[in-house]
Order: C-alpha cells, then sequence, then structure tokens
C-alpha cells in the first residue's frame, strides 16, 4: 500500500477467485480509495455472499455492469451507500438488466439462482466528473471495450502520483480480457487503452488479480502495440 499524508489512499478490501480471496470467489477486486475527507468504493462485488464494507465509506463507483463488479450494489445501497455508475451502466442497474450485463450469456461462471439485483437508487457519473476525497482526486474516464458503459478512474493523490483504478479495461502485464457479448468491442477497447496511456499512470488497480503500484503506462503501452501490430493483447487467464 502506498502512503500519502500518512493514509492509505488505494486498498484493496475484496475480491475473488482470479486474485487474492478477501470476499467470495465470485467477486471482482474491491478498493476503497480514502482521502482526508471521504472515502468511497471502487465496484460493489457480486452480491452473492455481500460484504460489510469500511464504516467510513459513502458511496461505491461500479466500473461495470457484469455481475462480479455490480451484482453487490443494491446490497450496498441497503446500507445506505450511495450508488454511482456510467448512465448506461446505471440504467441496467436500476432495472437490474442482467441481458445488458451479460448475465444471461455467463451463468455458468456463478452458482445457480444468481441474480443481479435491482438497485432502483443507482446514480449517474459521467466523462470528465471529478470526485474530491480531500488530498486525492478520482476523475471518471469513460472507457468501452471490454462492456459498454464501462468506466475507469483517474486517481491523482496530493503528492501527484497517479494512478488508474481500470476495472475491466486491463490487467497487470498488459493483459485484457474479451467476452463473447454483444457489447464486447476490440476496437472500442485499443480506443480505451490510449486515452488512458495519455493520462500517464503509474499505479494500475484493476478489477482481478494483484495490485500493481509502478509500471502501468509501460504496460498499457504493450498492450496497445500488440494491437498495432494487428493482434490483440495477451488474455487475462481465468
Ligand atoms: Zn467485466
Amino acid at each position: 500500500v502506498f502512503l500519502s499524508w500518512g493514509v492509505v489512499v488505494i486498498e484493496l478490501v475484496g475480491g475473488g477467485a482470479l486474485g487474492p480471496l478477501l470476499t467470495s470467489e465470485w467477486d471482482g477486486n474491491v478498493y476503497v480509495v480514502r482521502g482526508t475527507r471521504r472515502a468511497v468504493l471502487v465496484d460493489a462485488g457480486a452480491g452473492i455472499a455481500p460484504f460489510a464494507p469500511p464504516p467510513d465509506v459513502d458511496a461505491v463507483l461500479v466500473t461495470h455492469l457484469h455481475l462480479d463488479h455490480a451484482g453487490g450494489a443494491a446490497a450496498l445501497a441497503r446500507r445506505g451507500l450511495e450508488v454511482l455508475a456510467h448512465p448506461w451502466t446505471a440504467a441496467g442497474l436500476r432495472e437490474g438488466d442482467e441481458e445488458r450485463a451479460g448475465l444471461t450469456r455467463s451463468r455458468e461462471l456463478y452458482p445457480a439462482g444468481a441474480r443481479l439485483e435491482p438497485c432502483p437508487a443507482a446514480g449517474e457519473v459521467t466523462d470528465g466528473e471529478t470526485i474530491d476525497l480531500g488530498g486525492c482526486i478520482l476523475t471518471a474516464i469513460e472507457t468501452p471495450g471490454h462492456a459498454d458503459g464501462h468506466l475507469s478512474f483517474l486517481l491523482v493523490e496530493a503528492d501527484g502520483r497517479r494512478s488508474l483504478v481500470a476495472g475491466d479495461l486491463v490487467f497487470p502485464g498488459g493483459r485484457i480480457v474479451l467476452q463473447d457479448l454483444p457489447d464486447c468491442r476490440p476496437d472500442a477497447l485499443e480506443a480505451s487503452l490510449r486515452r488512458v496511456l495519455r493520462l500517464r499512470p503509474a499505479g494500475l488497480y484493476a478489477g482481478h488479480g494483484e495490485p500493481q503500484h509502478e509500471g502501468a503506462s509501460a504496460d498499457i503501452e504493450d498492450a496497445v502495440a500488440a494491437f498495432e501490430a494487428g493482434g490483440v493483447p495477451p488474455r487475462l487467464e481465468k
């Protein structure tokens, strides 16, 4: 973990089978981002085995609608957290839209009966919006490709350190995840990678696997280079 003004700014607090098993095996990574004034979660887990968020957290930013990231939103809303996502994702959350979430085509990944519980209170955060946590700022970056309505978040700390809280856009080693879903768009993924590369992040806090504190831009460059060479970057191993 990194310290800035004596506080841990970003910390992995949840996650499943593809990384440190902190909560249920079906959960994507859940981070807490903590400033001097407030703290938020990034992603909500699958909601199959809901977890208790840190007590100082007042909101959850959902990167995209896939169940392992969004399924826990309704349970967190019941605990009083504000739920925020890209408008397309927020609409899917309000409806519990399992088609839009890709769940109807990926049920084999989850236990029988797993569902995207509707979260009627889901609100919206749009590209370029900033959330000032006190001493660190999150900026929403629209990054489609892995899924429509996908947001990544640029984290800029008081000392200028820049990180990408990436959802499922890109993983350490420049790895990606492409799924057989109608809103998985490799061309958009390449454009999104170019966009976040211009932000020059050092840390990469992805939706699965271990947090990476340095070297993010070099890894994202590798992924872009793989597309430029006419191929695709290596896949995240499941
Ligand atoms: Zn995903």
